[in-house]
């Protein structure tokens, strides 16, 4: 029997709220190579609160996935078939394809052969290896720039990229404090990840949240890592100690908000002279090798825990990436393909 290629669409894009008619799941022959391509088999694919903000059609640091064609995504999977060099069947790979069974990589493109017996498991790479642990790596490290003592706030703290900066931070040496959806994932902060206070921002308003935030670290924060914004970010705003460095991860609490949300006390930045600075995980392209052979090394001298919470089948694409945003994901979101 001939293969299939089950891909999963983008059929329409989402207002507000992605919803299970603005994706398709179809059944395609397995695409012919042409010379210089090779045929990925994907294992796993990573599931990113990025990829809502590449359905929309709007300019951003990468063209919105478009409409018809398969939503795009990590994965990392086994060389099919080849005509380039190079990759050889049987060869595991990583990069950017797409959610559906079967992808064609272009030598010198994204695709990357991967070592699968260098780590536990070969979706290490789509989570403390992969994209997700290098921002946590480079984007606290290089934007926040830590020193010991420092006390650290950090928001999305049960997710992937903030579980692992909670960690890391801790092996540098600073106080942390994780903000996170309801007492399991606070328990989960403090009990798993080390955090040294964990604050559950369900149910408060700024006001709320940022008294909690005060009584964790009555003397503010040095450094903000920053994955949801909204009424997150604002209470963070209010708890700044001077000179406080906030590294502009993610804002997912606007990710399916009809207009952009927004900071409120901005004017802190001027009473306590701090900084707020984007950081995009793709400027330390570079310098994978460096932050992957750490992240690597901590993992192996038992200093991280990094946690993946793997869904199953392309067919449950919708329901597993929904997970995002309803906070039901424990770790790194991963889809199995394969
Ligand atoms: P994740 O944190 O594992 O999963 C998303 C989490 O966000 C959910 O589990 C949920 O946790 C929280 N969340 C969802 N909707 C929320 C809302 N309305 N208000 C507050 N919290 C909400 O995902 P991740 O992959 O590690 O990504 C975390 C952030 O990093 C995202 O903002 C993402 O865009 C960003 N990111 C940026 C880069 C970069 O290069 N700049 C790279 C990777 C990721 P709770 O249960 O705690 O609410």
């Amino acid at each position: 029997m001939m293969p299939i290629n089950r891909r999963f669409l983008l059929a329409r894009r989402p207002a507000g709220a992605p919803v299970p008619d603005d994706f398709s799941l179809v059944s395609e022959a397995v695409p012919a190579l042409e010379e210089g391509q090779f045929l990925i088999r994907n294992h796993y694919a990573s599931l990113d609160p990025a990829m809502r903000g590449w359905m929309d059609d709007a300019p951003s640091y990468m063209p919105p996935i478009p409409l018809g064609a398969a939503v795009r995504a990590s994965t990392v999977g086994v060389v099919e078939t080849s005509r380039a060099e190079g990759f050889a069947p049987g060869q595991w790979v990583m990069g950017l394809n797409a959610l559906e069974d079967y992808s064609v990589g272009v030598a010198g493109g994204f695709t990357q052969p991967i070592d699968e017996r260098a780590v536990p498991s070969v979706t290490n790479y789509l989570s403390v290896m992969g994209a997700v642990g290098l921002t946590a790596y480079f984007g606290f490290l290089e934007v926040c720039a830590p020193k010991p003592g420092d006390t650290v706030l950090v928001s999305g703290a049960a997710g992937g990229v903030g579980s692992l900066v909670g960690q890391i931070a801790a092996i540098k040496g600073c106080r942390t404090i994780g903000i996170a959806g309801g007492p399991a994932k606070c328990a989960r902060l403090r009990e798993r990840y080390g955090f040294d206070a964990a604050i559950d921002y369900r149910g408060k308003d700024v006001t709320t949240l940022a008294a909690a935030i005060r009584e964790a670290a009555p003397d503010g924060a040095d450094i903000i890592f920053e994955n949801v914004g909204g009424t997150v970010l604002d209470a963070g705003l209010l708890n700044l100690r001077h000179g406080a460095r906030i590294g502009l991860c993610g804002l997912i609490s606007e990710y399916n908000a009809p207009e952009p949300v927004g900071a409120r006390n901005l004017w802190k930045l001027i009473v306590h002279r701090a900084s707020i600075r984007g950081l995009l995980v793709a400027d330390y392209v570079p310098r994978f090798g460096e932050g992957a052979a750490q992240m690597a090394a901590w993992l192996k001298e038992g200093l991280l825990v990094a946690d993946e919470h793997v869904d199953e089948g392309l067919d449950n694409a919708y329901d597993a990436f929904m997970r995002l945003f309803s906070g039901t994901n424990e770790g790194k979101l991963i889809l199995k393909i394969a």
